[in-house]
Order: structure tokens, then C-alpha cells, then sequence
């Protein structure tokens, strides 16, 4: 998506570590032509699945999760983070490795809010070395819901998520697929 590489380019920021700033339009000030423009991509590229819920983790996923839920007129769910790794009986999770913050952490989603019926797009900000969406697709196995594809803002091309996930035949789509980060921080895609 041209218009996301271009906002990328003209407002992110490169911190060590590779990680990528965009806190002026994506995941601190919110832009919400940004955000319409991000939901609108996502439904036409998943409209025809049978999406009937949208999946993601807090905290950064929930916004875009959200005005995408709008194209598609289904409810949205985040895994919520947890510190300890003792777990209600009525909860599904996945314990995963935060690759911004660099620590482990359980996520939970109530047994409640997803089921064997749900067919469910994964939905999230970033996309690094994909141990978000494992935990998310672990939880869905959990609960017997359909996997029906992820949908990810941005993909750090760089690192290994995008490769383990299409190599395990998860229909992923990223809008703006980041390729490099030269030592100058520049972004190229
Ligand atoms: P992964 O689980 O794929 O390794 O990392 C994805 C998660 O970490 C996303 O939910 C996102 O919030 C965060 N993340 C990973 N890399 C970046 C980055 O470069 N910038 C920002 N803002 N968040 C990132």
C-alpha cells in the first residue's frame, strides 16, 4: 500500500534494535484516515472468507481491529496480557516473547468469546518474528475456531515472521512490507 510506505517514510523513525517508531499516526497519535484506509484494504482483501470475527492482541492491534470490524460488521476480540502464567480454567492462552519490550508474557482470551464456529482474520500492528500471531493462532486451535487469514500494517520483511508464516500456509497479507534498514536507518521496501 503505497499510502502506508509513504507515511512510513515520512514519519517513522528507526530505533536500535530495528525496531519502528510511528507514534504520530499508528500507535500513539492516531490518525484515523490511516486507520480507514488500513480497514477498508483489509476487508477487500478478506471479504470473501467468511470472516465472522476479528482476533488481535492489545494494546496497538485494537484500534485497527476495530475500524476494520466496521467493513466487515463482525465483533472484534483481543487476547488480553497477562504477567503470571497461572491460568483460569475458562481462559485459552499462549505463553510468547514480546519482541519489543523483550520479555515473555501469557496472553488470554476467555472461552466465552471464541468457538468452534468462528472463522476468524488475525489483525495486528507490526510483524516481526511472528510470536504474536503464533500465540494467536495457538489460541484459535485451542478453541477450534477456522484460521482465515492475517492481516498485519506492517511487516518487518527483515525478520522471520512473514517467512514461518507463509511457509506454514497462513494466508498473510501485509500492506507495507519493510525489506531493509540501511545502517543510516533508512527504510526501504
Ligand atoms: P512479533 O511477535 O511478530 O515478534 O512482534 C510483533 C509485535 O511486537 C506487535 O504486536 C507489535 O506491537 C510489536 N512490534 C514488533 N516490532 C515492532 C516495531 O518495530 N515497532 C513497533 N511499534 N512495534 C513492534
Amino acid at each position: 500500500m503505497k499510502f502506508l510506505e509513504d507515511m512510513i517514510l515520512t514519519h517513522g523513525e528507526v530505533r536500535p534494535g530495528g525496531i519502528v517508531k510511528v507514534d504520530s499516526f499508528l500507535n500513539h497519535q492516531i490518525d484515523w484516515k490511516v486507520y480507514r484506509e488500513i480497514g477498508k484494504e483489509f476487508y477487500r482483501l478478506f471479504q470473501n472468507d467468511g470472516v465472522n470475527k476479528i482476533v488481535t492482541v492489545e494494546a496497538s492491534g485494537i484500534g485497527l481491529a476495530c475500524v476494520a470490524a466496521q467493513s466487515f460488521e463482525v465483533p472484534v476480540v483481543f487476547a488480553k496480557k497477562s504477567k503470571t502464567s497461572n491460568i483460569d480454567a475458562d481462559l485459552y492462552s499462549a505463553r510468547v516473547h514480546s519482541f519489543t519490550h523483550g520479555n515473555d508474557y501469557t496472553m488470554v482470551i476467555s472461552q466465552k468469546y471464541l468457538g468452534p464456529t468462528d472463522r476468524v482474520l488475525i489483525i495486528d500492528d507490526f510483524l516481526a518474528n511472528g510470536q504474536a500471531v503464533m500465540g494467536l493462532r495457538s489460541i484459535l486451535s485451542q478453541a477450534g475456531a477456522t484460521l482465515c487469514g492475517v492481516g498485519i500494517a506492517i511487516e518487518k520483511g527483515f525478520q522471520e515472521g512473514g517467512r514461518l508464516l507463509r511457509e506454514e500456509g497462513v494466508r498473510l497479507e501485509s500492506l507495507a512490507i519493510i525489506k531493509a534498514i540501511g545502517e543510516d536507518g533508512r527504510i526501504s521496501f
